[in-house]
């Protein structure tokens, strides 16, 4: 397994790539981003780790550039502050997971070992959370052995919703995904199409698996 660090702090990049290679992994460094955004276009990596704090080109342009070009690799960015914008953000330019700095080895291994795993398990044919399966061939939903009456959007919201069970997802994100509308278009549809939805496969049932997370999105959770 082939990992990019793009990190211009250069002991933090020693130190990743050190503790990456101790545990089995090739790890390549590189301390700009625009030279991180060819390598990671030219080279055939499994995952690239990304500061977001870079000079000239950051780790958004980074990300956003490495997107718009079709790269679909798994990306880890590292974040100097906590907060909701930056992780909505960084999902919205399609990012797989963030840390922020400053972070444990351990825990940066962990997620890179997840999404690793995540990513060679390829497309499931089937979803499930709690009682709730997809059957994303025969486009079937189900809740507790009762078919699920849904339209086209509402599969496809659930399923991505289901999918990427345990992670916020913002308005803005839902809409581009599900209807493929971009940032500035009225987000509202989201939330009609949620409340309808929930109205099928959460209000006959007593637990609830989408959740409101005020002010950024919605969540499929079994809480
Ligand atoms: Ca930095």
């Amino acid at each position: 397994m082939r990992i990019l660090i793009i990190e211009d702090e250069k002991k933090a990049a020693a130190y990743l790539q050190k503790g990456l290679t101790e545990n089995g992994f090739t790890a390549d460094t590189t301390h700009s981003g625009e030279d991180g955004l060819h390598l990671a276009r030219t080279e055939a990596y499994d995952l690239v780790i990304l500061d977001i704090m870079l000079p000239g080109r950051d780790g958004w342009s980074v990300l956003q550039e490495l997107r718009a070009g079709g790269s679909d690799v798994p990306v880890i960015y590292l974040s100097a502050r906590d907060v909701v914008q930056d992780r909505v953000r960084g999902l919205e330019l399609g990012a797989d997971d963030y840390l922020v700095k400053p972070f444990a080895f351990s825990e940066l291994l962990a997620r890179v070992r997840t999404i690793l795993r995540r990513g060679s398990a390829r497309q499931p044919e089937s979803l499930r959370a709690d009682d709730l399966e997809m059957d994303l061939v025969s486009h079937k939903a189900r809740r507790g052995g009762t078919a699920l009456d849904l339209t086209a959007k509402e599969f496809l919201l659930l399923s991505l919703l289901l999918r990427r069970k345990g992670e916020v997802l913002s308005r803005t994100l839902i809409a581009e995904q599900v209807w493929g509308i971009n940032f500035d278009s009225d987000t509202n549809i989201v939330d009609v199409a949620i409340r309808r939805l929930r109205r099928k496969m959460d209000d006959p049932f007593e637990r609830k698996l989408i959740h409101t997370v005020r002010g950024v999105g919605y969540v499929l959770d079994e809480r």
